[in-house]
């Protein structure tokens, strides 16, 4: 368990990334983790430079589904690529639902990204209705099935899946350490009956939904997932500290 991922969503100017990182950095230390910062598009300057050699990837959070063209206000793999971006976030909660990202558009980016050397983080998760209506799986299925069509195996060393229930993003609320576990199962689940056992034992999985420095203790155990997606609590440095000296 040691890979970190943090979505700063549509946080910080570059001058506040920029003193954030002065902070986060003065104490972070980078031996055991594999953190990426996924940071706005605005700040992946100031991120990468100042990250630079310390061990620390650069991610963005979103990518426009074609290489290039009249797509204004869109970013491309290929800029994204020549920004120091290692990871994008592609099937996030918040996008699949306030700009209506389907599965079709997410296998779209995933496609643009890979073909331009990006890894990606894909977010699948179910709504609170989906769990009350026993179709977790369903969902689950359907999600990582729609954005990894089309995919060589081979594919997925630069895929890794963060299970995210919708209701737990930014709610406060997370499921039990033994609900993650069910979840995670069915996703290598589907990820060994599409592609192979061995491609299903070796596809990283995190959870992300809530977690902060207090809770992340309780799901350190979870021996199906091999680390972490913070949200809110990535975005005060010491706080994010806290959790990375937990999960490393
Ligand atoms: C997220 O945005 O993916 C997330 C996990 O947010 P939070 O930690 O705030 O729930």
């Amino acid at each position: 368990m040691n890979t970190l991922i943090a979505n700063f969503k549509m946080n910080m100017s570059p001058e506040e990334t920029k003193n954030y990182l002065i902070t986060f950095l003065s104490r972070y230390e980078s031996d055991k983790l594999d953190l990426t910062l996924c940071l706005p598009y605005t700040s992946l300057y100031v991120g990468n430079y100042l990250c630079k050699g310390k061990g620390i990837r650069i991610g963005a959070q979103n990518l426009s589904d074609e290489e290039t063209g009249r797509n204004t206000g869109e970013v491309s793999g290929n800029m994204l690529k020549g920004s120091g971006v290692d990871y994008v976030i592609v099937g996030h909660s918040e996008r699949r639902k306030k700009f209506k990202e389907d599965s079709k558009a997410i296998n779209r980016k995933i496609k643009v990204a890979l073909k331009n050397g990006i890894g990606l983080i894909l977010c699948v998760g179910e709504s609170l209705i989906d769990r009350n209506t026993l179709k977790t799986k369903e969902v689950l299925k359907e999600q990582i099935e729609g954005a990894l069509k089309g995919l060589y195996e081979n594919e997925l060393e630069r895929v890794i899946i963060a299970y995210e229930p919708i209701w737990a993003v930014g709610t406060g609320q997370t499921p039990s350490a033994k609900e993650i576990d069910s979840a995670v199962k069915e996703v290598r689940k589907v990820i060994s009956d599409d592609f192979s056992e061995v491609a299903s034992k070796s596809i990283r999985i995190v959870y992300g939904g809530s977690i902060d420095s207090k809770n992340v203790k309780q799901f350190l155990s979870c021996k199906n997932i091999d680390g972490f997606l913070v949200g809110h609590a990535c975005l005060d440095a010491n706080e994010f500290l806290k959790i990375c000296s937990l999960v490393r």
